[in-house]
């Protein structure tokens, strides 16, 4: 994706509403220490479909790096389904922005830079803060009760040191405003931008630091039950020092070393 038009407010999903994505905001409490997406109870899960959760959740998590290549075959193997279903779902994931297709060359994870950043936070700021702007003042209790479950599960998730996890409930306290605030068009648009904001996260954030830091979670929560110009105040407070983080490109130094970490530990 580092040449790319295509990194400004994503159009719409083309997927229909009720694509299995779209349920992944889980507005279902989440059970504790789950690893799992919320159940789609009655959404029918294809083949392709499963192909198509995992690759976005693997996205989402970070347990796909950026420029990762994604091999049919591969992925037919581990999915035991036909390569047929595994092209639909790298088609489907790349007319979403979650993966780009190389002419001749398969499917890679994208490699966002440090200029898409700006684009991908700037269209955050514009959805997330005229959601939480929205909101502010209308959650319902159970609504509030659901927010603050994600994020005391994420803040235990990131103290038993379960990245991914924290990682992907982070992402879900997001998608779950989004969902609250109830315009399908601003959910799918924030959909579309998490995996491009996760790689970002991969590539360029400061060592030590968090994604999104649990805490700031618990502030929006408060400022949700103030009034718009706070609620929107925070919410963007929050996606700026999300996007200041981002600044030292670290993973390659790391998967260097990682590299010649074998070799040198090998026995002669
Ligand atoms: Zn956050």
């Amino acid at each position: 994706m580092t040449d790319d038009r295509r990194m400004g407010v994503p159009l719409p999903r083309k997927t229909k509403p009720d694509k299995p994505i779209q349920t992944l905001t889980g507005l279902t409490a989440i059970p504790e220490g789950s690893s799992v997406p919320p159940a789609r109870a009655g959404v029918p899960s294809t083949g392709a479909d499963r192909v198509y959760e995992a690759i976005y959740q693997a996205v989402l998590e970070r347990r796909l790096s950026p420029g990762e290549r994604l091999r049919e075959q591969e992925l037919a193997e581990q999915f035991n389904v036909s390569r047929t279903l595994v092209r639909q779902a790298l088609q489907r994931l790349a007319q979403e922005q979650v993966i780009e297709l190389l002419h001749n060359r398969g499917a890679r994870v994208p490699i966002p830079s440090l200029e898409d950043a700006g684009s991908v936070f700037d269209a955050r700021r514009v959805v997330e803060c005229e959601v939480a702007r929205q909101l502010a003042g209308r959650l319902s209790a159970e609504q509030l009760q659901t927010l603050q479950h994600l994020a005391a599960s994420e803040t235990e998730a990131d103290r038993q040191g379960e990245h991914a996890l924290a990682i992907r409930l982070s992402g879900e306290f997001h998608q779950a405003m989004a969902h609250m605030h109830g315009n399908p068009v601003l959910t799918r648009w924030l959909n579309g931008l998490l995996p491009t904001t996760s790689l970002l996260m991969s590539r360029f954030k400061r060592q030590g630091g968090q994604v999104c830091v649990a805490h700031r979670h618990v502030d929006l929560i408060a400022a949700l039950q103030k009034n718009p110009a706070a609620a929107g105040a925070e919410m963007r407070k929050h996606l700026n020092e999300l996007e200041q983080s981002l600044t030292t490109p670290t993973t390659p130094r790391r998967q260097l070393r990682d590299v010649f970490q074998a070799y040198r530990d090998s026995p002669e």
